[in-house]
């Protein structure tokens, strides 16, 4: 089914007033991108979350969507779509980790073209659903897992990670475009995790690490 206009604008916890106090929340912490803090405040966070906790769906935190897994907060969506945008344009990306659809939707929204991968089945069904309903046309998503990349419609000029594996899959790094990159939680769950960004150049791959982050474990196989 199609979300209505009055679905996708929200009430109460979730009007236009309340998206507007996250993006000001945003703008506190340092998010500049002004295109991506307009997307932010128009993609219906609220409905990528089940009804009974749509109300907090505006909170900068990470909320639970069921297996064990979480919407990332606001604010990770928002760093990690700005670093991603850092060098200008993007045009095909590949995300891993589809969860509930929310970061695929926000990337819709800045590149050309979305591929998302995740291995949970009840989950990416439910983030389909999402994309038809909300009519995201350029998000693409497959059931299967991310370790693998998705090759046949790489290379990818951006790849977003939003699991934390202990190490970047290799993989990943072979499915990067010359002059892309890749943004990446690496770490332990015993620790908080560094936000890893990989360019890939000519001659190979340059590194350089952000903030420590908090992500759910990065696991393979298919569930
Ligand atoms: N980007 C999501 C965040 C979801 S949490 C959102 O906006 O809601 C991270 C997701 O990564 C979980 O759904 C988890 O099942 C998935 N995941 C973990 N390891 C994975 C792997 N190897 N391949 C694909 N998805 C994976």
């Amino acid at each position: 089914m199609i979300a209505s206009a009055d679905q996708i604008a929200g009430i109460g916890f979730t009007s236009q007033r309340t998206r507007t106090r996250m993006i000001r929340r945003l703008i506190d912490r340092g998010i500049e991108n002004e295109a991506l803090l307009q997307v932010l405040a128009r993609v219906p966070r609220h409905l990528f979350v089940d009804e009974a906790i749509a109300s907090r769906a505006y909170e900068d935190v990470a909320l639970p969507i069921g297996e064990g897994q979480t919407i990332s907060q606001p604010y990770a969506v928002a760093r990690m779509t700005e670093i991603l945008l850092e060098e200008g344009p993007a045009q095909r990306v590949l995300e891993v980790g589809t969860g509930s659809g929310y970061q695929a939707a926000v990337l819709s929204q800045v590149v050309d073209v979305v591929f998302t991968v995740e291995r949970i089945r009840t989950l990416l069904d439910k983030a389909r659903q999402r994309f038809r309903s909300l009519q995201y046309r350029n998000i693409h998503s497959r059931y299967s897992d991310g370790s693998w990349g998705w090759a046949s419609h790489g290379p990818f000029d951006a790849i977003m990670v939003t699991a934390a594996p202990a190490a970047v899959p290799e993989p990943l790094l072979e499915q990067l475009a010359i002059g892309g990159r890749m943004i990446i939680p690496v770490g332990s769950q015993d620790t908080l995790q560094s936000l890893t960004i990989i360019t890939r150049t000519r001659s190979g791959f340059t590194q350089r690490e952000e903030s420590d982050v908090k992500f759910v474990p990065f696991l393979s196989g298919k569930s």
